[in-house]
């Protein structure tokens, strides 16, 4: 095909970040630390303007696992997870040992439901096992029903792991997603608001939290000027190179948010004359989201039988990528096995919702491109 790609979300990057790479260079620190790791650090815990403490690692994946475990999940407890959501939300759960308990979503976020939530703790505790922590998402950028999540958590006293992979730059009554949780979770992959090429960080409210959690992410060593380990360890470090691009990254994230937040707006007006197709937006002004991706519902019963895949195949002829909304964890092959808490509800955006272009670098001639296709599918 000769038409570029149009991409649902690409890196894009500033310029500086090259010049903090080259410093590693320059001065030999090409290893999991150095001056880049601890700079990206302190600019992430000024950003998240909160008395927190981050540490970066390889993954966010990476940083969910060190997350359940300093929150003392191991073989055979339950972790409650929104099943609308990335695998990687739950397979740490089960490098573990541990067992994901699935919950639905509800409509205004799409993130977990209070109701099938509380429905799914006093279930589990009748069944004899109390849940060990609850891992809350704040989807496409969309932060969760934080007051209400966190009443049901300090209820029934269980921590709260923060999935704030997609939701750097977004905030709750002014405070930014990722010092919500008992623990934070962010990704820079390639793919997020801002990249590292490849990294994550944990979030953490306390200063031995955080030297816990680089304890276990390289290799668990003791104090002892031999190696010497008296608990398993991992090598989930972030490199100093990757941390360089970090830096260059939080130069633009602010302006990349504004970008991503615009492409937003850009579905709202295109869609705004189109019957039954609704642009995910925020429920109230308390909600602050990165629309890390602009996505729609389409209801086929209102567009003349128009659904998702008639959309997502127009789209993928002319170049331009979309993606139906993540497949429910639940009905995953992999874990169907196990318990489930809901209403549909995930399974309808799943069979109804598509995730479109979003990047903060998209141009007026892509924007003309995806507007086309959506004016000649939806006549
Ligand atoms: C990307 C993502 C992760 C995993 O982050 P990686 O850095 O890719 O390991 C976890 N949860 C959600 C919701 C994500 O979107």
């Amino acid at each position: 095909m000769s038409i570029s790609k149009i991409w649902l979300s690409s890196p894009h990057l500033g310029g500086a970040e090259q010049k903090y790479v080259q410093e590693a260079f320059n001065t030999n620190w090409i290893a999991p630390l150095g001056p880049n790791v601890d700079g990206f650090e302190l600019d992430l815990t000024s950003y998240l303007t909160q008395p927190i403490f981050v540490s970066a690692l390889s993954s966010g994946t990476a940083a969910i696992h060190l997350g359940l475990i300093l929150l003392g999940v191991t073989k055979n407890d339950e972790v409650l997870v929104q099943t609308h959501t990335h695998n990687a939300s739950v397979n740490p759960i089960l490098y573990q040992d541990a067992t994901p308990v699935f919950i639905d979503s509800e409509l205004e976020t799409w993130n977990l439901c209070p109701i099938a939530l509380e429905k799914a703790i006093k279930d589990r505790i009748k069944k004899g096992k109390k849940p060990k922590a609850i891992i809350a998402v704040h989807l496409y950028g969309m932060p969760y029903q934080i007051e209400v999540i966190r009443a049901i958590a300090d209820q029934y006293e269980i921590p709260i792991l923060e999935d704030s992979a997609e939701a750097l730059g977004s905030s709750y009554k002014g405070q930014k997603c990722g010092t919500f949780g008992d623990i934070g979770v962010l990704s820079f992959n390639g793919n997020k608001i801002i990249t590292t090429s490849g990294g994550g960080a944990i979030v953490t409210k306390t200063v031995a939290q955080k030297e816990k959690a680089i304890f276990y992410a390289t290799q668990a060593r003791d104090q002892a000027p031999h190696y010497q380990h008296s608990e398993i360890g991992y090598n989930y470090r972030m490199s100093n190179i990757c941390a360089g691009i970090g830096r260059g990254q939080m130069e633009v994230l602010v302006e990349h948010v504004a970008l991503r937040r615009a492409m937003h707006d850009f579905y709202v007006n295109l869609f705004n004359a189109i019957q039954g197709v609704t642009v995910f937006s925020t429920p109230n002004d308390d909600y602050f989201s990165n629309y890390w991706l602009s996505t729609i519902l389409i209801d086929p019963l209102k567009t003349n039988g128009i659904n998702r895949e008639t959309l997502r195949l127009a789209l993928e002829a002319e170049n331009i990528e979309s993606r139906p909304l993540w497949k429910p964890m639940h009905l995953q092959p992999v874990f169907e096995k196990y318990p489930y808490y809901g209403n549909l509800v995930a399974e309808t955006l799943f069979e109804n919702g598509l995730c479109l272009p979003s990047g903060s670098n998209l141009n007026d001639e892509e924007r003309e491109r995806i507007a086309e296709v959506v004016k000649r599918v939806f006549g």
